[in-house]
């Protein structure tokens, strides 16, 4: 008679922790109801900056090879185009991932817009770098990647954003063609046993040596429609984004990451 009893505490439990994901979205939403116009953050020049890897970094790619990435979708070999010591967003291909899985860490990301790229808003060199990948799509949580050295975009949505929820606080675009850097210090969120959220995530950003995002503490994961909220993971894959947009695939070299307690 307890099997019964055990297996409906697991229906209670397994209901309890998926009721937040639908209470907390209003219906009818659209992806404008989260967008964010003003204040337009002011723009700065960065100075030179230097992102070469200390000794304890974990190297996640350096040009040779993409091992250590998977596709996001099948986790089969990455796909993106390795070359020159870059590699080029294959968007045919998809998102791709990190074998491996992080929780705490210091991440440094090299990224360049084409000289030639065309589009406009989030049509123009759109990517991504999400700091923990909790599904093969955008699930996860996104700082954004997109050229807005001179390109007006939801301002929540421009590169140096956490994907709708915070935008930069200052505009430190380089123009397409030249590499920028973004060095991350991302917290992980923590859950309790039951799947609620015990502690958020923070995330600390500089892009191109200019700091961007200070300790944000995050609502939950970034969403295209909706209001953000937790979905409870533990260690997850760093990911990039191949966005569908029609704008020329941008690049990425020197991708380092140091964990942290
Ligand atoms: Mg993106």
């Amino acid at each position: 008679m307890r099997k019964p009893l055990l297996t409906s505490l697991a229906v209670v439990s397994l209901l309890a922790m998926a009721a937040p994901v639908f209470a907390q979205q209003p219906t009818k939403m659209k992806p404008e109801d989260t967008e964010i116009w003003k204040p337009v953050p002011r723009v700065v020049t960065p100075g030179a900056t230097c992102g070469a890897p200390p000794s304890d970094a974990i190297i996640l790619f350096d040009g040779k090879n993409e091992d250590a990435w998977v596709s996001a979708q099948d986790h089969t070999p990455a796909k993106w185009i390795v070359s020159n010591g870059i590699f080029t967003v294959n968007k045919a291909a998809g998102n791709i991932e990190t074998k491996r899985r992080f929780k705490n860490y210091q991440l440094h990301v090299e990224w360049k817009i084409p000289s030639d790229i065309t589009g406009s808003s989030q049509a123009r060199g759109n990517s991504g770098v999400f700091l923990a990948s909790t599904g093969p799509g955008d699930d996860g949580y996104e700082l954004q990647v997109l050229d807005n050295y001179n390109n007006p975009t939801y301002v929540n949505g421009q590169a140096g954003s956490i994907y709708k929820q915070s935008p930069p606080l200052v505009n430190a675009n380089r123009k397409p063609g030249e590499w920028q850097t973004y060095d991350i210090v991302w917290t992980a969120p923590t859950f309790r046993s039951d799947g609620s959220l015990n502690t958020p995530a923070y995330v600390t950003v500089f892009f191109n040596g200019v700091l961007v995002q200070n300790h944000f503490q995050l609502k939950g994961q970034t969403l295209y429609i909706g209001k953000p909220f937790y979905k409870a993971y533990d260690r997850a894959p760093i990911k990039l984004q191949a966005h569908g947009d029609k704008s020329e695939p941008i690049s990425y070299r020197n991708i380092w990451v140091r964990e942290l307690p």
